[in-house]
């Protein structure tokens, strides 16, 4: 037996850790098991219900008996909703050759870092980052090169970041609106990326989940709307998990250079070989269906977005700018961590956890302690019931 016996692992797992955020959820989980009233601002997901059109979709494909193996890139029809969904409306001109849907989001960028990414390989990745970006970068060999976006420029990645790395990055993998922050990268920035991509050959990863929950200024900017600049090297993924609250149902998607998303379908041939057949038929009404649940989510998620950052600007300790888009606000705590005595913010979350029953996601989970993320995909009541919480422990702010 080799040393470490059967149970020895291999060596890639030991620069990852299982995702903080999944942590956090569990932590409350069991709390509220105990019978405690948890008001949980720590989850990644909708609060709403999937919209009753898409799963009358779902429970259509089971009488239809459409339960059986699909394309391993997904089904046709899903892959050209998709493309025409990019067209109308970034007028981008991704053919359903050129898309792969797989199992969720997360699943779609690991099997696009498998298919780029080796040991010599190094990735720019801004923080705040989304926990899974680095972990997928590592678990691939390569090596995640960690930037800092600026609280004082609203946590916007800047391209001129890349420059001292230029020449030696495969890729940059960029989130538009980002989770943890809410920062969304505006027209001029996304553009100095793609000219960045164009002159020293890195591949753009633009992971764009969010999308539908963008609150202005202005219209959202994807990568997508520059794509004929960056044809052979920019990819987008998305989800359907948080667009249409469909978390559960393990649709994501990616459009980019047929080479790389053929070498995604090859692994994902020997993966999970498709998302569920049903959920794809979901999926494809989720797209062309109407689009009004997603427009309600959205007015309600702003307008708790603005209930949760008047009561985070009236509390001691905290300070939060205006994130335009995702569902998070990522707000500095240094201050309430220096009046509770915390040496960290993992510690503040701790305590916030344990004392008033608030459960927040720190900083350090996003590589940007000091802060803590607060996720409004609750009800408002509730969000108000936290506030208050917080609020009773820290203290008003002196005006
Ligand atoms: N990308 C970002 C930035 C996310 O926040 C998430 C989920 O939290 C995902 C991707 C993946 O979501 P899913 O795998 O449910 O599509």
């Amino acid at each position: 037996m080799t040393r470490g016996g059967a149970t020895r692992l291999a060596q890639r797992l030991q620069a990852v850790g299982p995702s903080p955020t999944l942590a956090v959820m569990m932590e409350a989980k069991a709390l509220r098991e105990r019978g405690v009233d948890v008001i949980d601002f720590g989850p990644g997901e909708p609060d709403f219900d999937t919209p009753e059109n898409v799963k009358r979709a779902g429970a259509r494909a089971i009488a239809d008996n459409l339960t059986h193996y699909t394309d391993t890139s997904g089904l046709l029809d899903l892959r050209k909703a998709i493309s025409a969904r990019y067209r109308e409306r970034f007028g981008a001109d991704w053919e359903p050759g050129e898309v792969l849907t797989g199992c969720g989001g997360k699943n779609v960028l690991f099997l696009l870092s498998l298919a780029l990414f080796e040991p010599a390989d190094r990735v720019a990745i801004f923080a705040p980052y989304w926990v899974s970006f680095p972990e997928q970068v590592r678990l691939c060999g390569a090596t995640p090169v960690l930037l800092q976006a600026r609280e004082e420029d609203g946590f916007v990645p800047r391209a001129r970041d890349l420059e001292p790395h230029a020449g030696s990055l495969r890729a940059v993998i960029l989130n538009t609106p980002c989770n943890p922050s809410g920062a969304v990268i505006p027209a001029d920035e996304v553009e100095r990326f793609v000219a960045f991509s164009e002159r020293t050959g890195a591949v753009l990863i633009s992971d764009e989940t969010y999308d539908a929950f963008h609150y202005g200024p202005g219209e959202f900017s994807s990568f997508a709307s520059l794509a004929s600049r960056v044809r052979d090297r920019l990819v987008v993924v998305n989800s359907l998990s948080k667009t249409y609250a469909m978390t559960g149902w393990r649709v994501g998607y990616a459009l980019g250079p047929r080479p790389i998303i053929e070498a995604m379908r090859t692994i994902q041939s020997h993966d999970a070989t498709h998302t569920a057949s049903i959920s794809q038929a979901a999926a494809v009404e989720a797209i062309r269906g109407p689009q009004d649940s997603v427009l309600a989510m959205r007015a309600e998620y702003r307008r708790r977005r603005d209930e949760i950052l008047g009561a985070l600007s009236r509390i001691r300790g905290i300070a939060c700018a205006t994130p335009p888009g995702s569902f998070y606000v990522f707000p500095n705590v240094a201050g309430a961590e220096r009046r509770l005595g915390c040496p960290s913010s993992a510690d503040l979350a701790r305590r916030l956890m344990t004392e008033i029953a608030v459960a927040t996601v720190p900083g350090e989970a996003f590589g940007a302690p000091g802060f803590l993320r607060l996720s409004y995909a609750l009800g408002i009541d509730r969000i108000r019931e936290g506030m208050e919480r917080l609020h009773r422990l820290l203290g008003g702010r002196e005006t």
